[in-house]
């Protein structure tokens, strides 16, 4: 059972990390970029990503490419939670059970939808 979580996590991290890839190296190229230094992300705090796993895979994934070396930068995005009766939005650190605007219990935790690459540092060749 530990084995099997342990997995999950991994394929979890592993898929995110070769989506980042594809992406900064399409943008490498498409901008004739030398060297990508830094990538920067944004992470919504409900999606259990750990940055430092992103990095290493990344490292591995990079040899002989442009994004050899690569460093991440993360940032953390506090996630939304969304009011069923009322409809208002409000972070999760103002969440205390119920909605701030009409009381409702009703509530719901917009789920992992929070990733984005800020951006890129790079130098050109
Ligand atoms: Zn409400």
């Amino acid at each position: 059972m530990l084995i099997f979580f342990i997995y999950g996590v991994i394929m979890h991290e592993l898929a995110v990390t070769e989506y980042v890839f594809n992406l900064v190296t399409k943008q490498a190229e498409a901008n004739d970029v030398d060297k990508v230094e830094k990538i920067h992300l944004l992470i919504g705090d409900q999606c259990d990503y750990v940055p430092e796993i992103i990095e290493e895979y990344l490292q591995v994934m990079s040899e002989g490419t442009a994004l050899e070396g690569v460093k991440v930068d993360a940032k953390v995005k506090e996630s939304m939670v969304e009011c069923k009766d009322c409809k208002a939005q409000f972070t999760r650190h103002e969440f205390k059970d119920k909605c701030p605007k009409c009381g409702s219990i009703n509530l719901r935790l917009n789920r992992c939808t929070d990733f984005i690459v800020e951006n890129i540092e790079a130098s050109y060749k």
